[in-house]
């Protein structure tokens, strides 16, 4: 499904990619690797490139959003031991498919983000932590990292330079949990993929227990791009505290699912249109706007709503990683909400009560009201349930799975109620 449609605007990560042209001296014809090279040759400081960096506003694209530049600062330099660079390519959730494209369109990008990343940081090990169901893709990285091997760009004494950086991909398993970043370093030291208690947080107690730097495919790949530009140009692509340009995955009811890089701050109506529109001409319904996890919005807000961290939040949800699920008027809700909760049940590590029996008691509930043996009670048990996972859980996964039931029923409320009262589906194309 995955699939580069050329209708960017701006873009910077995923320009002039026809999916051949991913090699080194591709990457090097489109003036990659040269933001290494100007700071190892002009021996730029660490501290420079991490005030570019914070000047850009450049947030983490995996989710959370979190100032990049901030979370390199959180380093020590000094630590006298190993440190090391991990970078999260585990995206598994229902809607998102970017990095996997970044990695199979672009991968040297992504190399030179993460080697400019550990000079800054003073790390000389790194990893890339790839999703265990995409083959091909990890196959085109471990390539790629022979090729910078090969020319200069990894390894000992970089460029004749006296930085050295090792740089290894690592094959997950697929398990949905292994994104979360404490549960990648479980499972990167060969154990079970669980999350940890925090704090310690990975800056002071990361892999084998050193400090540690994890940030997102996506993150690593636009820093480059943002030293070359530099960080003002990359600051107004987008908007205030909404730097630069992000790869939103589209997918659901439009014609050209695929993932399109567009400035922050972009409207979502512009977004639809470069994706070809609603699919049939059908009327938009809802649309999930940052992978699965992301509260529903309506389809009639969303179309007035910018595609940036702080527009979505005051639409009632968030960017997350930039996974846009488009639905029509003819899906129905609650049976959206059914498979939703079924892949949370399904991911959930059972490390903790709330999480574990939660997931599977909401997903048997809404299974029930799906099939027509709803109860009248049953919406205000849902929430009330999904209220007592909400926080209470050690990693976010619980909330993950308790936010999209409070926002289905909140924003569709009269569909779940007609499913409960009728005991079938209030949209004609499931009756
Ligand atoms: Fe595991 Fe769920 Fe607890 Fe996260 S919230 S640690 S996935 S049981």
């Amino acid at each position: 499904m995955t699939s580069l449609h050329n209708r960017h605007i701006d873009p910077l990560i995923l320009k002039d990619l026809d999916g051949k042209n991913w090699h080194l001296q591709d990457y090097v014809n489109r003036g990659g690797y040269s933001a290494l090279r100007r700071i190892l040759e002009e021996k730029i400081t660490p501290e420079q490139i991490i005030a570019d960096l914070k000047a850009s506003s450049l947030r983490g694209r995996g989710g959370a959003g979190f100032p990049t530049g901030l979370k390199w600062s959180f380093m020590p330099r000094q630590f006298p031991g190993q440190k090391y660079l991990v970078c999260n390519t585990d995206e598994g959730e229902p809607g998102t498919f970017k990095d996997r494209d970044i990695i199979r369109y672009n991968p040297h990008a992504l190399i030179e983000g993460m080697a400019i990343g550990a000079y800054a940081m003073g790390i000389t090990v790194g990893y890339n932590y790839i999703h265990g169901e995409i083959w091909a893709e990890y196959a085109r990285f471990e390539e790629a990292l022979e090729e910078a091997r090969a020319a200069g760009f990894l390894g000992d004494k970089i460029m004749g330079s006296e930085f050295s950086f090792q740089l290894h991909a690592h094959h997950g398993y697929g398990a949905y949990i292994c994104g979360e970043e404490t549960a990648l370093l479980e499972s990167l030291e060969g154990k079970k993929g669980q999350p940890r208690f925090k704090p310690p947080f990975p800056a002071s107690f990361g892999l084998y227990g050193k400090p540690t730097t994890i940030n997102n495919t996506e993150t690593f790949a636009a820093v480059p791009f943002v030293l070359n530009i530099g960080p003002e140009k990359y600051l107004a692509m987008g908007k205030p505290n909404n730097g630069g340009s992000k790869i939103f995955s589209i997918s659901g009811d439009v014609e050209l699912p695929g993932n399109y890089e567009v400035p922050l701050g972009t409207p979502f109506a512009k977004l639809l249109e470069l994706a070809g529109g609603m699919r049939g001409g059908k009327k938009i319904k809802a649309v999930i706007p940052g992978g699965s996890s992301a509260p529903v919005i309506r389809g009639d807000i969303m179309m007035q709503t910018d595609l940036d961290y702080d527009s979505i939040a005051k639409a009632g949800s968030m960017l997350g990683s930039g996974a846009v699920i488009v639905m029509d008027e003819t899906r129905c809700m609650v049976k959206a909400l059914e498979r939703l909760s079924y892949f949370y049940f399904e991911e959930s590590c059972g490390q903790c009560t709330p999480c574990r029996e939660g997931t599977g008691w909401m997903y048997r509930m809404v299974h029930r009201i799906e099939q027509g043996q709803g109860r009248p009670d049953d919406l205000d048990m849902l929430n009330s349930i999904a209220d007592n996972i909400q926080g209470r859980t050690i990693c976010a996964l619980g909330d993950a799975a308790a936010m999209p039931v409070r926002a289905f029923i909140k924003n569709f409320r009269e569909e779940f109620e007609y499913h409960v009262e009728h005991k079938h589906c209030l949209v004609p194309a499931y009756i």
